[in-house]
């Protein structure tokens, strides 16, 4: 498939969206303008079920006119696109370039944003023909903690969802849609401010302190062998010591070290291990010298884990619905997404849409300030995510919740 072989009906409304979203990007719980165009956009496809969760958010029911199967509870499948954009000065080179300075799509949600439209504008022409309902979620906030995924399930959107289908567009090959068929697409990521306290002492007499940078220098050689010898070798798990700040005078031992250290990893009991392995060797270390270390953790989201039959669905909805070839499998990514939070209430499959590559022209990846994607991808995700939400609908999970 090529841009120039894009012939998709869809696409001169999905190429309007996208723009008028790319061009008027707003960050993190700041929304307003992006969920009011979504809103306007969705009444003009005849959507009148729309709710506003929390000020930034909209979510849209889109209900089948078939009767359902006597005594069969009409099923409810959820799809998510992510709204905000990233405190990033967009590169020049766009016509419909950031109107905002400072701030850019560049992680794609605006192609999120505009597939999500474009389902909701297939599923309303096929309500005839399905029973049950399709739950769009416009999310604000992915890229801040806490995220808006957590308000949004506390709010009560997955209440009654059976499964919920998620998506992001990356440099893969111009649209091709990789399934990751091992359950867990994606990290949890965790972060760590360790404060070892020492004894401030003169640089000359350090037998009258307790020197935290010594202190620390060992924590941070010593957490670089938790993974390899708490986490099994086929696990995923990282643990980065970032940040080690100690001292201000050259002829001082200070009385504290501080470090930072981001863990990452995908299966729960690994995320625990990982918890109690980091407090225990530090206040090992610390109190082998003398010293004592206190803890402030700041937990972030969970791994997404998708469920199996969810996979298999989506390869093969993905496959269906592809032009051959361009359905892959492939393995998830080491960062984090919230879509965690969605996926802990229903059975959620979570795929990347490719939006070309460096041999295809895009050689930024996201959160780049000149990341792009061809627009050539846009009615590959619509009609990918109507079709995985109508093949819900007919043929209800048999994992169930
Ligand atoms: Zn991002
Ligand atoms: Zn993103």
């Amino acid at each position: 498939m090529t841009e120039t072989q894009i012939q998709d009906p869809l696409l001169p409304d999905l190429v309007r969206w996208r723009r008028h979203v790319h061009q008027h990007p707003e960050l993190s719980y700041h929304e307003s303008g992006t969920a009011a165009y979504v809103e306007e956009e969705l009444r003009k496809l005849g959507v009148t079920d729309i709710s506003a969760p929390t000020p930034t958010s909209r979510v849209a029911d889109i209900r089948g006119l078939a009767p359902s199967p006597a005594g069969v509870r009409p099923a409810v499948a959820a799809i998510r696109a992510d709204m905000d954009a990233l405190p990033v000065p967009e590169a020049e080179g766009l016509d419909f370039c950031s109107v905002n300075p400072g701030v850019s799509h560049a992680c794609g949600h605006d192609a999120h944003v505009a597939m999500l439209l474009g389902a909701a504008k297939i599923l309303m022409k096929e309500r005839p023909n399905f029973s049950g309902t399709v739950r769009l979620i416009f999310q604000h906030a992915e890229e801040s903690a806490p995220g808006g995924a957590k308000e949004l399930v506390a709010a009560g959107v997955m209440k009654g969802v059976d499964a919920v289908i998620g998506l992001h567009v990356m440099n893969d090959p111009i649209g091709q849609i990789r399934v990751c068929t091992v359950p867990a697409f994606s990290t949890a990521s965790d972060c760590v401010w360790a404060t070892i306290t020492g004894c401030g002492t003169h640089a000359s007499m350090p037998e009258g302190g307790i020197d935290p940078v010594m202190i620390g220098s060992e924590v941070v050689m010593a957490l670089h062998t938790i993974v390899s010898r708490n986490i099994s070798p086929d696990h995923f798990a990282v643990v980065s010591p970032t940040v080690f700040q100690a001292g201000e005078v050259i002829n001082a031992i200070p009385q504290k070290a501080r470090i930072g250290i981001n863990i990452r990893t995908k299966d729960p009991d690994d995320r625990v291990r990982i918890h109690d392995c980091v407090e225990a060797l530090i206040r090992g270390i610390a109190e082998a010298n003398g010293g004592t270390a206190a803890f402030e953790w700041l937990a972030g989201c969970p791994a997404v884990i998708q469920d199996p039959e969810m996979i298999e669905r989506a390869l093969r909805v993905a496959r269906e619905t592809l032009p051959p070839g361009k359905a892959a499998v492939g393995t998830g990514m080491s960062a984090s997404e919230d879509f965690s939070y969605f996926a802990e209430c229903a059975p959620a499959s979570y795929v990347i849409l490719g939006g070309g590559n460096s041999e295809e022209g895009y050689p930024h990846r996201n959160h780049h300030p000149a990341y792009r994607f061809s627009e050539a991808a846009l009615p590959v995700g619509a009609r990918y995510e109507a079709a995985l939400a109508l093949d819900i609908l007919r043929n209800p999970l048999t994992s169930g919740r």
